[in-house]
């Protein structure tokens, strides 16, 4: 028997326990590969949530902590959560990026927000973070990945998951870990954000800026901020998950005026 973290155990079971899983998703207005529940999925995140609080430095600058601690609660609430079962955190890291992970946990790096000019900036991360979580993304990623087999034992282990037994057990184990970690885009903790579709990207930008609006921010904000960001990444080497190359700026943009033009506004 394989030794493997009791919170990815839950959902490789989940996974084998319900092997056709397709799940309509009211918000998302599409049906979706499932195969983890919810919660089983809010599980395995909060051991790598936990473990990212302890490597990561925790700002505790109120210029960036005051500004989320205004915004989060408001586009959370738009979003149809409840903020006190939320966990949002500034990181100090340079790099443009900002991640959520499954069960509402969600971090914004210190050199996103430095490029951010106002809270409606923010609202339009915080509110296309808040729409990974309640799409489902990781628990699409993580169905995907299992059907594609794609295990990467070097994964497992930087995760923390041991696999042993016999080199078929072995090799299973680290399939399932290795899917996990790239469904939760933990990367974060080993060193990079894993990228989403580019299908995710654009749906998660369409849940922010409906989020934004109701939240009462000026969606607008939305595409100003993208622009600063391909100004920003501009030059980058790898570009961080949240300016990641697919979908290319342009299209992003493009994509949020039109969002923005059916609540009749012109960006
Ligand atoms: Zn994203």
């Amino acid at each position: 028997m394989p030794r493997f973290r009791r919170s990815a155990l839950a959902v490789v079971l989940a996974s084998v326990a319900g092997l056709t899983a397709c799940t309509y998703n009211e918000e998302l207005g599409r049906s979706q590969l499932l195969f983890a529940g919810r919660d089983d999925m809010a599980q395995a995140a909060a051991g790598s949530w936990e473990q990212l609080k302890k490597q990561q430095p925790i700002s505790r600058d109120e210029r960036y902590t005051s500004r989320l601690n205004r915004v989060a609660p408001k586009l959370i609430r738009a979003a149809g959560g409840n903020p006190a079962q939320w966990e949002y955190l500034v990181f100090e890291d340079k790099s443009l990026n900002a991640f959520a992970l499954p069960g509402g946990r969600i971090g914004i790096h210190t050199g996103i927000m430095d490029i951010m000019q106002n809270d409606a900036q923010l609202a339009a991360v915080v509110g296309h973070e808040i729409a990974h979580v309640n799409y489902r993304h990781s628990g699409e990623r993580y169905s995907q990945n299992m059907v594609a087999s794609i295990g990467i034992g070097a994964a497992s282990i930087a995760a923390g998951v041991s696999c042993d037994g016999t080199p078929q057990e072995r090799r299973a184990c680290e399939q399932r870990s290795g899917a996990l970690v790239q469904a939760l885009g933990i990367g974060a903790v080993y060193g990079a954000i894993l990228p989403y579709s580019r299908k995710h990207e654009l749906e998660a930008d369409e849940g922010g800026v409906r989020y934004m609006a109701r939240a009462g921010y000026d969606t607008c904000e939305a595409v100003r901020f993208w622009q600063r960001m391909q100004a920003s990444s501009a030059g980058q080497q790898r570009p961080p998950e949240f300016a990641s190359t697919h979908p290319a700026s342009d299209t992003r943009i493009n994509n949020l005026r039109q969002i923005t033009s059916q609540q009749g506004k012109r960006c």
